[in-house]
């Protein structure tokens, strides 16, 4: 009689017991849950602030570079302002005298300015855009020469030296360059800005560079500075100029190395041919300029003089007034300055 009701009893404290248990298991459950999803959302807000964080280091650093960049164009124009001299220099004439393979003409050119013109109609190929840039160590050990030409117009280069070594023809020991027609910028100084940051983006990649000036009051001539360049080890010697015509339509680059017949550096022939050409094809590909090609020349002082291959790159003409503005510009001057890199990129890529 007794055992129904206790049975009973006992299985309803059982049944509460358990459910009891359910629901604890329950709410265990569901809060471990919940602090498992808010740990997941703290984690992707977290990678968001990071990701956005990544974004405005990058924006900071372009910015801090376009500063510096304007920084230093604003000390160099007002150094410019205290150097300009009332004297004016003599803008220097180039005649057309387009020098293709043959010997080395012994006779002195005419004038004390070099004649580096090209009036050569060839063939103009006009890239299309710009190149991939590479932004890999392939420099890494190898050691490129630079040399900005001419100086600036208070540094007097009058003196002369021979023309390659044992040459009893003598020129003088550098010219003052060109300047651009419109706007007014002498090359020195475009050669210089354009080298200098050759110079940055080269050693950014790797390369060590050697210079033979990074001012405009050095006093150093073309034979000194390829043999500099060779003494501090550089394996290519790249000469960076500027064109002038007195066609003012005239426009694009060009670049120079020595014929296989040249009588001081015929033994470069092929390597300097090699290099001129890497050295414009990438050039004109990223700067759009008109390709006019390699010409051969055995008469300057600065090629014959030189110990390994060597190139002068005639960025394009001052004396024309889309090369010239384009070349004045600061920004467009990085653009040329990485498309000479690509070139030298490619060369060595090859050896
Ligand atoms: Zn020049």
């Amino acid at each position: 009689m007794y055992r129904k009701p206790l049975t009973k009893f006992l299985i309803i404290i059982g049944s509460v017991c358990t459910a009891f248990v359910l629901v604890c298991c329950t709410i265990a459950f569901v809060r471990i849950f919940r602090a498992s999803r808010e740990t997941e959302k703290a984690q992707e807000t977290l990678e968001a602030q990071r990701e956005k964080m990544e974004e405005m280091e990058g924006t900071l650093k372009s910015a801090k570079k376009k500063v510096e960049r304007a920084e230093k164009k604003r000390l160099k124009e007002e150094e410019e302002k205290i150097k300009v001299e009332p004297s004016e220099t003599p803008i220097p004439t180039y005649a057309p005298t387009a020098t293709p393979t043959p010997r080395a003409s012994l006779t002195p050119t005419p004038g004390p300015s070099s004649a580096v013109s090209a009036d050569r109609e060839q063939a103009a190929v006009q890239p299309s855009g710009r190149e991939e840039r590479q932004q890999a160590m392939t420099g890494a050990g190898h050691v490129v020469g630079i040399d900005p030409g001419h100086q600036g117009p208070h540094v007097d280069m009058s003196a002369t030296e021979p023309n390659g070594p044992g040459s009893a023809e003598m020129k003088a020991k550098a010219t003052s360059g060109t300047s651009g027609a419109y706007s007014g910028l002498g090359e020195y100084q475009l050669n210089l800005d354009v080298s200098l940051k050759l110079q940055e983006v080269l050693e950014e990649r790797g390369y060590r560079v050697v210079m033979t000036r990074t001012d405009n009051d050095t006093a150093i001539s073309n034979a000194e500075r390829a043999l500099l360049a060779a003494e501090e080890g550089a394996e290519v010697y790249v000469r960076i100029h500027a064109n002038g015509s007195d066609d003012h339509g005239v426009q694009g680059a060009l670049s120079m190395c020595p014929s296989q017949d040249n009588p001081y550096v015929s033994e470069l022939y092929s390597e300097s041919l090699r290099l001129s050409e890497s050295l414009l094809d990438a050039y004109c590909a990223a700067t759009g300029f008109e390709d006019r090609g390699v010409q051969y020349t055995d008469t300057m002082t600065g090629i014959n003089w030189s110990r390994v291959p060597v190139t002068i790159l005639e960025m394009g003409f001052m004396t024309n007034e889309h090369d010239d503005l384009a070349m004045a510009d600061d920004e467009f001057q990085q653009t040329m300055a990485e498309g000479i890199a690509d070139g030298i990129d490619a060369y060595f890529a090859e050896r």
